[in-house]
């Protein structure tokens, strides 16, 4: 057996990486030593392609829905679809103009999944304070569930040996750095530094008519409320730049729950149970794209920068990185390339 790819962290972007190169045939040896600020542990997995204020799609949208689609549809990850949850994404409006904006943008062609504005089937006793975006083909990936499942998945593959434990730095092959925000202590990493973006989630349980009058849908619009199918619900998220390491905090909690409120206004927040509440760290780039990149040395690679949407992100960067790393030539697009001008440290 030739030499394995060496993998250093064992988030969504190096299982979904791992995933892509024992399709392909490569041997795998992943590093992971757990941290509590990772990032993929508390994830609420939401993959939704409308995440800013102005009626637009994220950054390569439809690729990346369909890549991730791929993902699960052949390879070891086949076997854990139904952890990828397709549900209704319901958005809040809470202005006349957004509904106008969006009543006038087109649902995209050719793409796995589709927007409906003010469709009156989109919420049902929910408070939509001017409307409501219904998104379709979209839903959430149970992060919670999806890394033991991957990593067993994997490992049933016997292209797959996982460590967990700090990467010793012995390896003789390729190494791909797929460390969170544990890149910042890398010493091979000499870009700008990338942001640490804190978040809390709340994992609750609401009372039993809610739960019925929710159904599956998701609730998003300054926070997200992603039902489970046990009953239980993650209520999320804080964003709290620059914070590393981060502790749940009461204020946090009281905002979570506050944004539920405002979707739920019968609801008393005393009627949620808070059953945990969790913290992880997102890895951001100033420009808010991921990063790709290899040294000058060829044998090291960086995966990361995955930000706010690790799901959609992992499974096309993984793609366009084992490309390189067969082929020697990097043709991922410049945008995310770890050399670019956003990721030139600050002098
Ligand atoms: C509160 C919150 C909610 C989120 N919700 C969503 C969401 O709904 N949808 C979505 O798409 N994304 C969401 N995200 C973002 C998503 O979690 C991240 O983009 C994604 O998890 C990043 O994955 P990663 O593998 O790059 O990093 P991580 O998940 O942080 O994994 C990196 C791993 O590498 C390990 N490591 C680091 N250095 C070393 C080393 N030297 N040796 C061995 N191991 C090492 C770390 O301990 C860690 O286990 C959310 C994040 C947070 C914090």
């Amino acid at each position: 057996v030739a030499n394995p790819i060496t993998l250093v962290g064992g988030g969504l972007a190096g299982l979904f990486l791992a995933s892509e190169l024992i399709t392909r045939g490569h041997h795998v040896l992943l590093y992971d030593q757990p941290s509590p600020n990772s990032g993929s542990p508390v994830a609420a997995g939401l993959f939704n392609v409308i995440t800013g204020a102005k009626p637009s799609l994220t950054w390569r949208a439809p690729e990346l829905v369909a890549e991730l689609n791929a993902a699960f549809a052949h390879g070891p990850l086949s076997d854990l679809a139904a952890l990828l949850y397709r549900v209704p994404i319901l958005r809040m409006l809470d202005s006349v103009e957004a509904v106008n904006d969006w009543s006038s943008y087109p649902s995209p062609d050719a793409a796995e999944f589709s927007i409906h504005v003010n469709d009156p089937l989109a919420w049902r006793g929910i408070r939509p304070h001017q409307g409501v975006l219904r998104l379709e083909g979209l839903g959430w990936l149970d992060a919670q569930a999806f890394l033991p499942a991957a990593t067993a998945a994997l490992s049933a593959t016997s292209q797959f040996t996982r460590i967990d434990h700090a990467y010793p730095g012995d390896a003789t092959g390729p190494v791909v750095y797929c460390e969170g925000i544990g890149i910042n202590a890398n010493p091979l990493y000499r870009g700008r530094k990338l942001q640490p973006l804190a978040g809390d989630v709340l994992h609750i349980r609401l009372p039993i008519e809610l739960q019925q009058l929710l159904g599956p849908h998701v609730l998003v619009g300054g926070g997200y409320l992603v039902p489970r199918p046990d009953g239980t619900a993650l209520l999320g998220s804080t964003y709290l730049p620059g914070v590393m390491p981060h502790q749940p905090t009461a204020e946090a909690r009281a905002s979570l729950l506050a944004t539920l409120a405002r979707w739920l206004p019968h609801l008393h927040t005393e009627q949620v149970e808070v059953l945990d509440h969790w913290v992880g760290i997102r890895a951001t780039t100033p420009d808010r794209r991921p990063l790709l990149g290899r040294l000058p040395d060829a044998n090291s690679w960086f995966m990361n920068g995955l930000g706010t949407k690790g799901v959609l992100h992992a499974p096309l960067l993984a793609r366009w990185l084992a490309d390189a790393l067969e082929t020697g030539e990097l043709n991922w697009p410049p945008e995310v390339d770890m050399f670019r001008r956003a990721l030139q440290p600050r002098i």
